[in-house]
């Protein structure tokens, strides 16, 4: 499932593939994913001017000429391929596709449905009501750790689900999560309101420093955030913790009595963790 990097890396392929382009040919191959599409979807962006993109947590915004913004969610699988515009050969869950006026084509694939396109205005984007109740951009200045102390400090749940709340920060998934709360050594199952202080200290370091090494490897490792296939964004990324059950974490790697990172189920996923060093 597409987190912040993920979303960001694939964004950065749009904006470079798609801004200054004309839309010259829009086609919604359905009437709607997780929600139904806007009705005159196709209408309103054929011919429309990109400007330019920003995103918001997980969710992108296309902004266009005649004052409209697109805003976008991958949801569990979505996708973005991107190629030579050609005639009548669809793909398979393809279900939005764009042609610009120097011939490419970008598809938004999402076999599962659980994506959204819908349209906003552009100087209402933040009213949206995907958008309304995000909490703050953990990459921006002021997400600092007093800010996240202010979000945490009345939360008797774990810390892990706490960060998974939209609310209390923008963009966070199950795989950053884990490796936030390992770099910053604090136990996933920690009540979230004893984090406020010296242990929002260092988890907010913790989690932009997460979240910037996982987009420059998105970066560096695409060539223009495409992969061979033409899909945009997304990348191998060597995890700390995330999918390493049994292993021994770098932090501890030849201590015989480190029995290695650990996997527990919390809110129904699984959380990763070194039991020996994240307390
Ligand atoms: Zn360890």
């Amino acid at each position: 499932m597409p987190e912040l990097p993920e979303v960001e890396t694939v964004m950065r392929g749009l904006r470079q593939r798609l801004e200054g382009r004309t839309i010259v040919r829009a086609v919604a191959h359905r009437p709607d994913l997780r929600w139904p599409l806007p009705a005159d979807l196709e209408k309103r962006l054929s011919g429309a001017r990109v400007l330019g993109f920003r995103r918001r947590g997980k969710y992108m915004l296309m902004r266009l000429s005649g004052g409209a913004s697109v805003l976008l969610h991958l949801g569990m699988s979505g996708r973005m391929l991107l190629g030579p515009a050609r005639p009548n050969a669809p793909t398979p869950h393809e279900h939005l596709v764009l042609e610009t006026d120097d011939g490419w084509r970008v598809g938004f694939v999402d076999p599962r449905r659980f994506g959204s396109v819908d349209l906003v205005p552009t100087r209402e984007e933040d009213k949206h009501r995907l958008l309304a109740e995000l909490g703050p951009e953990p990459l921006d200045d002021g997400f600092t750790a007093r800010l996240l102390s202010a979000a945490l400090a009345r939360k008797r749940t774990p810390i892990k689900a706490a960060l998974l709340d939209q609310k209390v920060v923008a963009g966070l998934g199950n795989i950053y999560v884990c490796e936030a709360l390992f770099r910053a050594r604090l136990s996933p199952h920690r009540s979230a309101h004893t984090i406020p202080g010296s242990r929002a200290e260092r988890l907010v370091p913790a989690i932009q420093e997460t979240l910037r090494e996982a987009i420059d490897a998105g970066g560096s490792s695409l060539r223009d955030y495409v992969q061979p296939d033409g899909e945009l964004g997304y990348f191998q990324h060597a995890w700390k913790v995330y999918g390493r059950e049994g292993e021994a974490c770098e932090r501890c790697p030849d201590r015989p009595a480190c029995a290695g990172i650990r996997r527990a189920t919390q809110s129904a996923r699984s959380t990763f963790y070194c039991p020996r060093t994240q307390r």
